[in-house]
């Protein structure tokens, strides 16, 4: 048997080397679904399997990306290159590109991010002259964007009495026509935005029965990873593409299904052995990932929810620490907790920043946790924010080339047809908008032919639209001849930009100057990285494709040595040896937005199971008893997930000081009192269940807050080196690293750092208070 599949328990290699028909992995988290996914394309190549023959969906681009690494080191690079792999849009994207003209769009289509989107619908609303405060933009947006998930185009809409009732109900009698409006203005400007991806596969795949026929024949063989978060316009396009050879291989756990809020569909997962015959099923049950304490506490929180398939997820890992659950008084103080945890442990393991992760439910939490990293010099780097690639100086530069391969493209037209500023005000963009809409042109089409038209602008004006319309033709020109790289150099260039963010030299300015040098660094790597792939062509389409759908989870090498913060939805599929689920506050996490029904509260729950099952090592929940939301300190209770974990696997960590001089925190968390009515009143531990506070004394507590730690003592045969009786050029020695000299001391008291060089282990810089080191 091939070496690699020894890597394999027995009741995974069942699934890996099942190559025919439907299956279905269904199975905990950290239990090797994804590795088997992995190893079952390697297994398949191995058989004589054509990689063009193998169709991998993943939720990430990173993950199919880590997939087909892995699967390289396997069978050798050249073979997994032919392997189709990546996220159903990346895919989608390209074989619509393919088949664009069927559906009258340009292969050259753009593709519209959430902002465009915005941005667009935005504009509607107000040309539609409807209220904004009652046709709100985002809301908008999401309405349209679950249609079209659900299928339901303009059309259907409309012949839809249900639908358009609740719009109206909701005082959104419009929305129908904002639709519309959207979808003939997407459409005008060559544009699809994320949902059209999916949406116009099933059109493609429905209308054109001979190219469905196309992609069964290629795609024999499907794989899918999550698919308990697939949406309804992707289990169609699952269901139409694997229909011929059933050879349909999905893996997911019901229990980690969390985006319902996007329209995924949980029943894709527990329905698929209806949707096929002889499907076969597979579980898996060990989990590889975590100690026992984190796999067994999961599964103490999963066990709450009414609606799942039961599962077995047990671990032969170590028992590991227990949880620690930390209270703080405010959200200022919970990310100090997180910072100087992560800094000790750090120090103490000699542990990289990478090995932690920071999650939380909603992005804004980050703003204090960020705050209390930055004091302690800790790099971390936040995921899911806004987008590298949707900075403002970036989608300047990026609509301008966008123009240049799509000039129908409205969105970027709008961007910078004044900008750097060349005098063509908001007043001459409206009427060109009018008058395109009246000619049923798009506006570059109107501007380029300004003379012919009825637009009532002055002759100065009417000059600057054609130079603008010279400008963007000049580098379409450029673009015949030159790589992604000098176009765009030319462009920043000769448009001004440069010298628009040079010019006021202000930080901002400055960073955004940085980050248009770090945009063209990575074309340069795109064009290299293009010219060892022969077989595609490096254009400026496809480098904007890449652009359009990258996430900054793509962006990230794993090179790099910084502590990542992320929403839980974000973390799905990844593991940290250290994570901090922070935030676990009622109404917080859960959300107060997702209280109303048992199935809203049980995805939250789903939720908080993702988020513990990503820690390999240790895992830490903290809560504040206040914070600050939407600009108020609002008071906080604890939430109902930790009491829901057995308390045999937590170890609840409160600072010593706090809990004798903080008359706030004598307030039982879960009593019926409220803190701030009380003065003074003696002590209590928290109590997390009822009872427990009798089995605990206070001294057991598990105290981490530095100022408690005593330097370690002469008397236990360490030298106290906590007062830095240290100096550069002693000769010491530590237990792991051997003998050393010191280089340098920096910082004073308890965060006094020595730098030293070690026979074993180079130069390393180590916190003294940790450090049990001797001098010799
Ligand atoms: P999730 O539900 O979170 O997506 P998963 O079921 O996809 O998890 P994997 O990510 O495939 O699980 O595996 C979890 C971890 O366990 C990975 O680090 C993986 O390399 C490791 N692992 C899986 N199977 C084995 C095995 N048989 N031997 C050793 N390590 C394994
Ligand atoms: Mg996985």
């Amino acid at each position: 048997m091939e070496k690699y599949l020894s890597q394999l328990n027995d009741a995974q290699l069942e699934p890996t080397i099942q190559i025919d028909g439907p299956m279905i992995v269904i199975a905990g988290a950290g239990s090797g679904k994804t590795r088997v996914l992995t190893y079952r394309i390697a297994y398949m190549m191995s058989k004589g399997i054509d990689p063009f023959n193998i169709l991998s969906l993943t939720f990430t681009n990173k993950a199919a990306r880590e997939m087909k690494d892995r699967i390289a080191s396997i069978v050798g690079a050249s073979e997994a290159k032919n392997l189709w792999m990546g996220t159903f849009h990346s895919v989608f994207a390209k074989i619509l590109r393919i088949e664009a003209d069927r559906l009258g769009y340009p292969s050259n289509f753009t593709i519209y991010d959430t902002q465009d989107s915005d941005r667009l619908i935005a504009s509607i609303i107000k040309e539609m002259e409807l209220d904004k405060d009652i046709y709100k933009y985002k809301q908008v947006r999401s309405r349209i964007s679950s249609y079209k998930n659900s299928l339901i185009t303009v059309r259907a809409y409309f012949q839809n009495a249900e639908l358009i009732e609740a719009d109206t109900m909701a005082r959104r009698p419009r929305l129908g026509d904002i639709y519309k409006e959207y979808v003939e203005r997407c459409f005008k400007a060559g544009a699809m935005d994320f949902d059209d991806l999916l949406l116009k596969t099933n059109e493609l795949l429905t209308r054109f029965p001979e190219v469905l026929a196309k992609y069964q024949n290629r795609f024999k063989y499907i794989l899918v990873d999550e698919y308990q978060d697939t949406n309804h316009s992707q289990y169609l396009i699952v269901r139409a593409l694997s229909d011929k050879f059933q050879n349909i291989c999905v893996v997911g756990d019901d229990a980690q299904s969390i985006y319902a809020f996007r329209g995924a569909n949980i029943n894709n997962i527990l329905n698929f052995q209806k949707d096929y015959d002889d499907v076969k099923v597979f579980r898996l049950e060990q989990n590889y990932r975590s100690t026992k304490n984190i796999v067994n506490a999961a599964n103490s929180i999963i066990d709450k929810n009414q609606t799942k398939l039961e599962k077995i997820v047990w671990t032969a890992n170590e028992e590991g620490a227990k949880i620690k659950v930390n209270r703080s008084l405010t959200d200022g103080d919970e990310g100090r907790y997180v910072a100087s945890t992560i800094w000790e442990t750090k120090m103490q393991e000699q542990l990289p920043n990478s090995d932690f992760a920071i999650l939380y439910r909603t992005n804004a939490q980050s703003r204090a946790i960020e705050d209390a990293l930055r004091k302690r010099d800790i790099p971390y780097r936040i995921y899911g924010g806004l987008s590298f690639y949707q900075r403002k100086e970036i989608k300047d530069v990026l609509s301008y080339l966008r123009l240049i391969i799509n000039p129908a493209d409205e969105e970027a037209l709008k961007r910078v047809i004044n900008f750097p500023p060349r005098g063509i005000g908001q007043t001459t963009v409206d009427k060109l908008i009018v008058a395109a809409n009246g000619y049923e042109r798009t506006i570059f089409e109107v501007m380029k032919n300004i003379d012919k038209t009825n637009v009532n602008v002055n002759s100065g004006t009417r000059t600057k639209l054609q130079n603008f319309v010279t400008l963007i033709e000049s580098f379409q020109v450029l673009n015949q001849t030159a790589d992604v790289f000098e176009l765009a150099e030319h462009v920043t260039r000769t448009t001004g930009l440069i010298k628009e963010f040079n010019k006021d030299g202000t930080p901002e300015g400055v960073a955004r100057m940085e980050n248009i040098e770090e945009l063209l660094n990575g074309m340069k790597d795109f064009v290299e990285g293009q010219k060892e792939i022969a077989d595609t062509t490096g254009n400026l389409a496809e480098f904007l494709e890449d652009v359009a759908l990258a996430t900054d989870l793509d962006a990230d090498k794993g090179d790099a040595n910084h502590v990542a913060l992320m929403t839980i939805h974000l973390a799905k599929g990844l593991e940290f040896p250290y994570v901090f689920i922070v935030g676990l506050e009622e109404d917080l996490f859960p959300s107060a937005m997702s209280m109303n029904t048992r199935s809203e509260l049980e995805e939250e729950r789903r939720l908080f199971y993702v988020a513990l099952t990503r820690a390999e090592k240790q895992a830490y929940l903290t809560y504040a008893l206040s914070r600050y939301r939407w600009g108020k300190l609002i008071d906080s209770e604890p939430s109902r997930f930790i009491e829901e974990i057995d308390e045999q696997y937590l170890d609840i960590v409160t600072p010593i000081e706090e809990r004798r001089f903080n008359p706030m925190l004598s307030a039982d968390i879960f009593g019926d009192v409220e803190p701030n009515k009380i003065r003074y009143k003696p002590a209590k531990q928290p109590v997390l269940k009822k009872g427990s506070a009798a089995k605990k004394e206070p001294e057991k507590f598990q105290v981490t807050t530095p100022k408690n730690l005593k330097p370690v003592s002469k008397t236990n045969g360490n030298t106290n080196l906590f007062d830095s009786k240290l100096v550069v050029g002693n000769i010491v020695k530590h237990i792991r690293f051997g003998t050393g000299e010191v280089l340098k001391i920096e910082g004073a008291g308890a965060d006094t750092k020595a730098e030293i060089n070690f026979q074993h282990g180079g130069v390393k810089k180590l916190l003294l208070r940790f450090a049990k080191l001797e001098v010799v």
